[in-house]
Order: structure tokens, then sequence, then C-alpha cells
């Protein structure tokens, strides 16, 4: 059905011993997790949280951010999981933002929050994840555990997942029991997990690339080990001890698994699905995997407003050498999901093989932006939803990412919206304009670069943009390079034209 805590209820009948969660040395059965799951929710509940309300975790990724999922499916509540490589002030945003009552934090994050705890009125309780004195412990360990009372709707918020956007403000995408439920099964006869499959999650549990693939496997009863911190050593180290089958990367990731000297001696055979996706995948990268890894791989396609993949290159396409032009394509729509192309402009159905829009519709797609109505019309048309990505269709089906409408960079995995750093930019007394772009990187695939006209007479440079940044917005976001110009080019409207400055700087990897 539905409903993402009947997931605890089935496992926890059917299995009840068996391993649900692996995490470092500590272990959790269906049963224990289940009871711990009942506990967080009945000390919620006795803090005074009802169906509706908002909660948050701060947290690296950790078994205490799956137990709050859960707790949010049974009772009603959405379950924030914020981006802990977000600036202070960018914490405080979504946190505010949300309307976030409680939030649980990971110990080696107090510090950011401190500085921002004042400016958050609806923030009412804060319990300390790990740490000497791990408070979730206790929280836990207090509570009696309570009988269900709230029936949960198909579309009632679960997660909230925060997206970058262009409009310079990160907005809540709204995860509701249909929408994760119905990239659970698509997802899991996509990737072919079964019971006894062994998926690691080493993406962080914010993005959908690591909450929805834990839900996967949770969904189908197979065991779950959670990833901390991504050490490719240890992580190459932890696939043998546990004998995982599954598990999804970002580029990024498996360029440094290439540079690990452990990977020649790494276990791996145990692995049958290596997902890799959520940005493109340069194709020098995937031939190297390809000969450095015997597994099966896997393309995912996907974002936070499909609940997670809806697009899949599989196996077969990756070692053929007759078909070797797919591993550019992001592969076919999952189970439940059409795909339309369409003109940006006039939303008509461009012809196969021409160049759209990419439009979905499918059960997975979120409820709408939290509390952004304009935003979630924006984004719809016609019960579509619009990706912002550009690319085509061939006559077999696959989908090819060739651009994207939104303007978006994507590096290391991590999305950055332009948008949100030309804001901070421009908020520098020195600078008159700035146009933010992604360059071309071997290792990033794009990194960061600013492009800055000053007012007059004013002097300022790179590093002190950059610091300026850095105080304001997460590393990630920040430029890697400055350059200081006389004008930007523009179109006679005045609109920056940003795809020249790309091309300008496209060769140039500073
Ligand atoms: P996010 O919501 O953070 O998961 O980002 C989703 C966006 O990442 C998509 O709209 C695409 O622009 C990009 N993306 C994800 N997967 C791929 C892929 N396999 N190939 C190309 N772009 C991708």
């Amino acid at each position: 059905g539905s409903d993402l805590h009947g997931i605890l209820d089935f496992w926890n009948g059917a299995a009840p011993d068996a391993e649900a969660l692996a995490e470092g040395d500590r272990r959790l059965t269906w049963s224990g997790l289940a009871d711990r799951v009942s506990r967080l929710a009945a000390a919620l509940a006795a803090d005074g949280l009802r169906p509706g309300h908002h909660f948050a975790t701060l947290n690296k990724n950790s078994s205490a951010t799956i137990e709050a999922t859960f707790a949010a499916a049974r009772d009603g509540y959405a379950h924030v999981i914020v981006n802990w490589r977000l600036s202070p002030g960018e914490i405080e945003y979504v946190l505010a933002d949300a309307k976030t009552r409680i939030l649980f934090v990971g110990a080696e994050f107090l510090p950011q929050l401190e500085q921002v705890r004042d400016r958050l009125p609806h923030l009412t309780k804060v319990i300390v994840v790990g740490g000497d004195a791990d408070e979730y412990e206790s929280y836990l360990a207090s509570a009696a555990p309570v009988p269900r009372s709230h029936r949960p709707q198909p579309d009632d918020c679960v997660l909230l997942l925060y997206t970058s956007g262009t409009t310079g403000f990160p907005k809540g995408a709204m995860l509701t029991h249909r929408s994760l439920g119905a990239h659970c099964v698509s997802a899991a006869e996509a990737f072919d997990f079964s019971h006894d499959s062994v998926n690691m999650v080493a993406m962080p549990l914010f993005h959908v690339g690591g909450i929805s693939w834990a839900l996967i496997s949770l969904w189908v009863g197979a065991r779950t080990v959670l990833v901390r911190d991504v050490v490719p050593a240890t992580v190459l180290e932890r696939i043998r001890q546990e004998r995982v089958t599954h598990a999804f990367f970002v580029p990024t990731v498996y360029e440094y698994f290439l540079a690990t000297p452990e990977l020649d001696q790494a276990d791996l055979s145990s692995l049958r699905c290596l997902g890799y996706g959520g940005s493109p995948m340069p194709l020098p990268l995937m031939r190297r995997c390809l000969e450095r890894f015997t597994s099966d791989f896997y393309q995912v396609y996907g974002m936070t407003e499909a609940s997670g993949v809806f697009s899949v290159l599989g196996p077969d396409a990756h070692r053929d050498p007759d078909r070797i032009h797919l591993l550019t394509s992001a592969g076919r729509p999952v189970a439940g999901v059409q795909v339309r192309v369409a003109s940006p402009l006039t939303g008509e159905e461009v012809p196969s093989g021409q160049t759209g829009e990419f439009w979905i519709k499918s059960e997975q797609v979120m409820a709408g932006y939290w509390d952004k109505p304009e935003a979630t019309a924006e984004s719809f048309s016609d019960g579509w939803f619009r990706t912002g990505d550009a690319g085509f269709v061939d006559d077999d089906g696959f989908l090819f990412v060739r651009d994207r409408v939104k303007d978006m960079i994507i590096s290391g995995g991590e999305n950055i919206y332009p948008a949100e750093v030309e804001r901070v930019i421009n908020q520098h007394p020195s600078v008159a304009d700035v146009c933010v772009i992604g360059v071309p990187d071997p290792t990033y695939v794009e990194t960061v670069k600013a492009v800055v006209t000053v007012t007059s007479g004013a002097v300022v440079d790179a590093a002190e943009l950059i610091a300026f940044c850095r105080e304001r917005l997460a590393a990630y976001k920040c430029p890697k390079s400055v350059e200081i110009v006389q004008e930007l080019p523009r179109t006679a409207t005045g609109k920056v034209l940003k795809r020249e400055l790309r091309k300008a700087y496209s060769k140039s990897t500073d």
C-alpha cells in the first residue's frame, strides 16, 4: 500500500530477527528498529508534535535519520533532512522556512547551530545525536511505545528535501507516502533488488540519492549498510566485510576509487549492481570504471522532485560493443514514469529525436514545494512536471540528457544554482554585476566560476570575493575562480549571455 511505515510493520512481522540496518559495528534487527521508531514517535508526540508538523535532522548519515523518517511516516509529520554542508545562515533559512519545531543534530554540528539558534522562533527543542551525552538515546529510552493513532493519507508529506532554485533561495520538495512508495516499487525492479540484497548507502541522506536509495532496500526487506564518511579505502573494505550487492555513488566518488591504491587488492566479488548518476558521467571515466570493476553498472537519472530515479540505463547497454553509443544515454524511464519531450516555450511535444525539455508524469513526482504555490505552479504544466533538463529520446526510447533549461551547475555531484551564488556576490559593496557559470573540471566535472564587474573606483580581488562567499554559502557553492572583467556580454535587452561566457571559459580549467 501507500503507507511508508507499513514497511516496518511488514518486515517486523515477517522477519523480526533479521538484520535491517548496519551502521559501523552497530546492527539493528527489524524488531529492534520497529521498537526504536515507536519510542521515537511516542517521545515526539509527548513533545507536542501533531500531524502536519515538521521536525528536522542535521547530521551525517546515521540510523537515527532512518528512524526519524519512519517516525514521520507513522504519525503524519514531515521530516526535513538538512544538508550539513550548508553555512549557518543557509541552515537557518531552511529550518525557518520549514517552521521546524524539533531538531536532531549530530554533535559535530552544534557549533553551526549555536550561531543561529536564537533566530529560530519555531524551534522548541534540540536533541543531540551521538557525542558524549547522546541525548537521542536517552530521548528514546525515556519514552514508552504507544500504539499508532494517526492513519496517514497517501498524499501526506513524509520528507521535505530542500533543493536550491533559480530564484536564489532553496525550496522544500514535499515527498509523500505515495511518491516515495512508487519510487521504491519501480526502483526495486529496475535495480533487481530482492530481500537477500545488501544495499550500501554512501551518499548523504539529505539527498534523494541517499534517503530514497536507502528506502528501496528497506522496502524489499534487504539489509541496508550506512556509510557515515566516504573514505574510499574504508568503503571498499566495508563492501567486502558486509558482502554488499548494491551501491550507488556519484561520478566524483568513482574518480576517488580509481585513484585509491587499495582498489587493486579490494574484494568486490559480492557486488552485482553499481549505480552511478546524479550528474552526467564523463565517458572516459565510465570506460575506466568498466575496466576496473567487474560488477554490472546502472546509470541513474533522477531528481529530488521525482523522489529519486526515474530513468535507468541497465547493465546490458554498458558492455555491449555494438551499443557503445548508449553510454552517453540516461537510459529508459522506469515503470510508472511517462516522459514527454516538450518545447520549453510552447509546451508542444517535439518530434522524436529532436531536443526539448523533459517533462515527466508519475506517482513518483512530489506533491509540490512547501509553502511556495507559485514555484509549484511554475514547475507543473497540465499535470506534467517540468524537469528543467533538456535532451531527446531516440527511436528505442532511450533518453539523452544534453543540456539544462534551468541554470544549474553540478560540481562533484552537488547541485549549485548560480542564482544563489550571484545573489550573495551582488551583496558585496564593490561588485557592480556578476554572472556565475560552470567551467569544466577533470575531477569535479564542473566547478563554479564567477565573472564580475566592479563599481567604479572600487578595488577588490578574487580572494576577497571568494572569502566573502565562504562566510555566507556552503563551501561547495563558492567560486573556485573569479574573473574581474570590464563588462559582461549582454543581449540587446540587457540579459547576460551566459552561453557566451560559458563558451569563453570552457577551455580554461583554472
Ligand atoms: P537533484 O534534485 O539534486 O537530485 O538533481 C537533479 C538533477 O541532476 C537533474 O535534473 C539533472 O539535471 C541532474 N542529473 C541527475 N542524474 C543525471 C544523469 N544521469 N545524467 C545527467 N544529469 C543528471
